[in-house]
């Protein structure tokens, strides 16, 4: 493993003790921590060390960063666009070495580490179509001889702060985007992934190098907390765009709104789907069971309750049961495995204590959890998925624990149902598997799910890019990817032009000299 994994990073350009675009020791009292140590869940290997960047560093590359959006917002999107398309061909010929990264320093299987760099080959395709479709209005002017249309420009820098469990995907949502749309870029990707995100910047700046574009214009800093707070207070950036926790984004957003800075939050979930009686409970055991296992339940989306009918509810749980009993549990890298790693043994202790917090508060475990110990689960990162029978109002049940800890919530009518799926703080994703149309319809009504994401016989993960993504309440209200979601990364200017002989006011008022 340890073989492959070098070459890998090898070819991605990503060397031990690698300080990527900055260099230096500590942040002088700002951070604790002189370099990230990024150790494998899948074995436990220190893979390779990155140094912090230094506040001079940080500075420095805000720096080039402003002058390098001189220039940058000057070239026509359809230009910019075409970088990004090939960005998009560098992705597509480095997708095996980074998806088996990705798969390697983060824990996901092995499909999935290689399904986030498709994300990311397909975010840069649309922002490639975007280029040329950054559209304004154009509207009637209520004065003759005048004409009133809006424009959108770039913001200017945009910081890109970024979660562990979409390492490289996040990133490229938000990069792709603001280039097209003539920004300048700084990323402070997570503190458990660094060696992902070096990999990314060394695919992305020898595109730009080609086209002798400058290096200042897509810029990445690494640390933990302490260098995304820097960068939250600093006035230079024009828009935060944060994934992170519930707990993160009210930090940041507090500080980005102090400086009356713009944010865009993408935050924890509470996800459930819905099992209606007249659903198909093969189809519904599939989405089920993958949107609670997959990523070992690391994915803001992942299926955190079941809300299921009185009726189907015991036959249901049976199936679960038994699909449960059928996972395999093991390396990510070996395909025929189904779940694989937490991140880190502290994402080890949090499941372990909401297990113990739900079993106080009266849940009952049909499935039991427990961490996996011997020979395959050396890093003490393995942990089993686990069912638990809860009611919604247990605190535990309302709080986004980040592991494979599945709750089933009984119900009679679809408005009860319904209101337990909105009964959380958190406002992501939501589904309901159904096969009648009233049922679904009320669902996606303004009656339904208040999530950002609701779904039809889909379970809650497992987005694609041409929507809007993201959700409402604690999960911060930001939307990235499809759709317009592009404007949260351009200013609007309203232009009015005269060409008339004389000087008319709006609303007719007079006024003569
Ligand atoms: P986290 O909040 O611990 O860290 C996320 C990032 O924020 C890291 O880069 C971290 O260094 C930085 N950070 C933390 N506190 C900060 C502060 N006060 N100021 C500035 N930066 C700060 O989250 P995590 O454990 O890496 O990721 C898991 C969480 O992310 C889950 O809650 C998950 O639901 C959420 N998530 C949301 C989405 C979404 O699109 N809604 C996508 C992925 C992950």
């Amino acid at each position: 493993m340890k073989t492959d994994i070098q070459s890998i990073l090898d070819q991605l350009g990503v060397k031990a003790d690698n300080a990527a675009f900055s260099t230096g020791s500590n942040w002088g009292g700002v951070s604790n921590i002189e370099s990230l140590e990024s150790f494998s869940p899948v074995d436990g290997k220190l893979i390779a060390s990155a140094k912090v960047a230094t506040a001079e560093d940080y500075n420095q590359v805000v720096e080039k960063a402003q002058t390098a959006f001189l220039d940058w917002r000057t070239v026509p999107a359809p230009k910019r666009g075409d970088i990004i398309r090939q960005f998009g061909d560098a992705l597509r010929t480095n997708k095996d070495a980074l998806g088996t990264l990705v798969s390697y320093e983060m824990g996901k299987s092995l499909q999935e580490g290689f399904g986030e760099v498709q994300e990311m080959i397909d975010i840069c395709d649309f922002a490639v179509g975007l280029s040329r479709q950054l559209y304004g209005l154009t509207m009637h002017s209520e004065r003759p001889n005048h004409r009133m249309y809006e424009q959108w420009h770039p913001l200017g820098i945009v910081g890109i702060i970024s979660a562990f469990n979409f390492p490289v995907a996040v990133w490229s949502w938000n990069a792709a985007l603001a280039l097209v749309c003539g920004n300048v870029c700084i990323w402070k990707p997570s503190e458990k992934t660094p060696l992902t995100a070096i990999a990314c910047q060394h695919i992305i700046a020898k595109v730009f190098k080609a086209n002798d574009i400058a290096e200042g214009v897509c810029n990445l800093v690494l640390g933990d907390r302490a260098v995304g707070e820097v960068m939250t207070n600093d006035g230079r950036v024009a828009l935060i765009s944060a994934t992170g926790s519930t707990r993160m984004g009210k930090e940041v957003a507090a500080a980005v709104g102090a400086r009356l800075g713009k944010t865009l939050l993408e935050l924890g979930g509470n996800n459930a789907i819905i099992i209606s009686e007249h659903a198909d409970l093969d189809m519904s055991l599939i989405g089920a069971v993958f949107g609670a296992v997959g990523t070992a339940g690391q994915r803001c989306t992942s299926t955190r309750r079941l809300i299921i009918q009185e009726n189907v509810y015991d036959g249901f749980k049976e199936k679960l049961v038994k699909a449960y009993d059928q996972l395999r549990i093991g390396n990510p890298l070996d395909q025929s495995n189904h779940v694989g790693p937490l991140i880190d043994q502290d994402a080890v202790a949090a499941y372990l204590d909401s297990i113990q917090k739900c079993k106080a508060e009266g849940g009952k475990f049909i499935v039991e959890g427990g961490v996996l110990t011997g020979d395959h689960y050396s890093s003490g990162c393995y942990v089993k998925p686990c069912i638990a029978e809860v009611k919604n109002d247990y605190k535990i049940v309302q709080h986004e624990t980040f592991a494979p800890i599945l709750y089933l919530i009984k119900y009679k009518t679809l408005e009860e149902a319904i209101a337990l799926q909105n009964g959380v703080p958190q406002g992501l994703s939501s589904a309901i598997m159904t096969l009648n149309l009233r049922e679904a319809e009320l669902f996606l009504s303004s009656k339904g799910s208040d999530c950002g994401i609701a779904n039809v016989n889909i379970g809650t993960s497992g987005a694609e890019i041409g929507g809007a993504f993201g959700g409402e309440k604690e999960t911060g209200g930001g939307r990235e990817s499809g759709s317009d979601a592009w404007r949260a990364y351009m200013r609007r200017q309203t232009n009015t032009i005269n060409y008339s002989n004389t000087l008319p006011l709006a609303q007719g008022i007079k006024f003569d000299l």
